[in-house]
């Protein structure tokens, strides 16, 4: 059997550059806005103080990377890991750049992060350490300039703390207005509904367009996932509801596999009172190479960056991979997955329903609305089928692969801005 080795975090930022190259000499990407979007605008890091529960204090470093904004304000998530590095903020902020341009909300890209592992915190650790970093960016973050949202470890939680501390250091008369500071924040403290779910819930919309598309009858497919968090856990549940059959999940904690089939819910109860999937009673531990070479439909990763790399991706045995982590698949892993006939869905579009409802979060605050489910659900839905139109129109003109489609479909947007608009001065 091919021992499995998950390289996580290497040259992430250099995957991005590798896949920008590749769209750019494609479409032929104007030579001086590709310079300008090969760059990252701002990178932030910060090296903040804070006292723990025991009285001793820790220095943490935490970075906050805006890379483009002619479309709107830098957008982007918060993760909190251990390998939260430069390298891997630059690229996490590069791709919501595309995101935005991609899916045609006016939003530009950023992404941050605190290098920890926050399950060695208590609660209020974790408190102190978010408004310490929130009030150390200052006004680096702000509702028309920059606005953060959950991503890996970070949840509704930490997006009220942020937007308490974010308030608390503006005046009072200018509070009310400038709750779109932040994104994903509990639904009482001016989050949107469906926000928790809108990315898993993007993962599945895109899931059955494309089974739409190849005639699949979602009823009858099997799936595997990688990561069981926010994501993760949504788009199990979501697509359980259509009768598909989910079969493994991998997360932190370990690989359980049922080829009778997981009870998505049961498996979310289940990980939230025990914090992982290990152990869950009505399965089998496996371990990686076999996850990997599992027979199924349609893989999920949803965990981290590089999982489906030359090491991993020839062990696959699925119809589709659909792209809910971002990053999950180096260059490597591409060209196996073509090579192999595995269709795709990237991330810049197979995940955009976060950000989709971020920015409907963010409308909701400016003008002191709150939207029905019904709502949200059906404007996402629209947003994100729109983008599928446009990547599968691209790859029939272009006659190329998805992920170059969906760059391309990105980056003349960016272009036709940057064209219009000119250099200043
Ligand atoms: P999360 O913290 O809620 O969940 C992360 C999951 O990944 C957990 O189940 C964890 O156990 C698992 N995991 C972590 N390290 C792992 C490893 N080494 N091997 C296997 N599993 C591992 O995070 P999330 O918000 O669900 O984000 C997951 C991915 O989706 C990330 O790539 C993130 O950038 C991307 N994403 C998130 C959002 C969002 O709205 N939260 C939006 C777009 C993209």
């Amino acid at each position: 059997m091919v021992k499995v080795m998950t390289k996580t975090k290497i040259g992430v930022y250099e995957n991005v550059k590798q896949q920008f190259a590749k769209a750019s000499d494609l479409m032929e990407l104007d030579s001086d806005v590709r310079e300008i979007l090969s760059k990252t605008t701002n990178e932030i890091i910060i090296n903040f103080p804070v006292k723990m529960d025991d009285g001793h204090i820790e220095i943490f470093t935490g970075y906050r990377v805006q890379h483009n904004n002619a479309l709107g304000p830098y957008k982007g998530g918060l993760r909190f890991h251990p390998m939260v590095n430069l390298d891997e903020v630059r690229a996490l902020a590069t791709w919501m750049t595309w995101k935005g341009a991609l899916t045609s909300i006016p939003f530009g890209g950023a992404k941050g992060g605190i290098q920890m592992d926050p399950s060695k915190y208590s609660q209020s650790e974790l408190e102190r350490i978010t408004r310490r970093f929130t009030f150390a960016l200052g006004n680096n973050i702000g509702p028309e300039y920059d606005i953060p949202a959950p991503d890996v470890n970070t949840n509704p939680q930490i997006m009220a703390w942020i937007l308490d501390t974010y308030l608390s250091t503006i005046p009072p008369h200018e509070r009310q207005r400038c709750i779109h500071v932040v994104t994903g924040k509990p639904v009482e403290s001016g989050g949107s509904i469906g926000r928790n779910k809108a990315t898993g819930q993007g993962v599945v919309f895109t899931i059955e367009q494309w089974a739409q598309d190849h005639h699949f009858d979602l009823s009858n497919v099997t799936y595997i996932i990688q990561g069981f968090g926010n994501v993760g856990s949504w788009a199990a549940r979501l697509l359980g509801r259509h009768g598909s059959k989910l079969i493994a999940v991998e997360d932190i904690t370990g690989i359980i596999m049922n080829t009778d089939g997981i009870d998505p819910e049961e498996l979310d109860a289940y990980v939230k009172e025990n914090g992982g999937v290990k152990g869950y009673p009505k399965s089998e531990p496996i371990d990686k190479d076999t996850f990997f070479g599992l027979e199924a439909d349609i893989f999920i990763p949803a965990a981290l960056e590089n999982q489906i790399t030359a090491e991993t991706a020839p062990l696959l045995n699925v119809k589709l991979v659909a792209e809910g982590a971002n990053g999950p698949t180096n260059t490597d892993g591409d060209i196996i997955l073509k090579k192999k006939g595995i269709d795709l869905i990237p991330d810049i579009l197979c995940n955009s329903g976060g950000v989709i409802v971020s920015y409907f979060e963010w409308l909701q605050n400016k003008r002191s609305e709150k939207w029905e489910l019904e709502k949200v659900d059906s404007k996402l839905y629209k947003k994100i089928i729109a983008a599928y139109g446009k990547v599968q129109n691209v790859t029939e003109k272009y006659s190329t692969d998805w992920r170059t489609a969906a760059y391309i479909v990105a980056l003349s947007s960016l272009e036709k801005v940057y064209k219009e608009r000119g250099i200043f001065p």
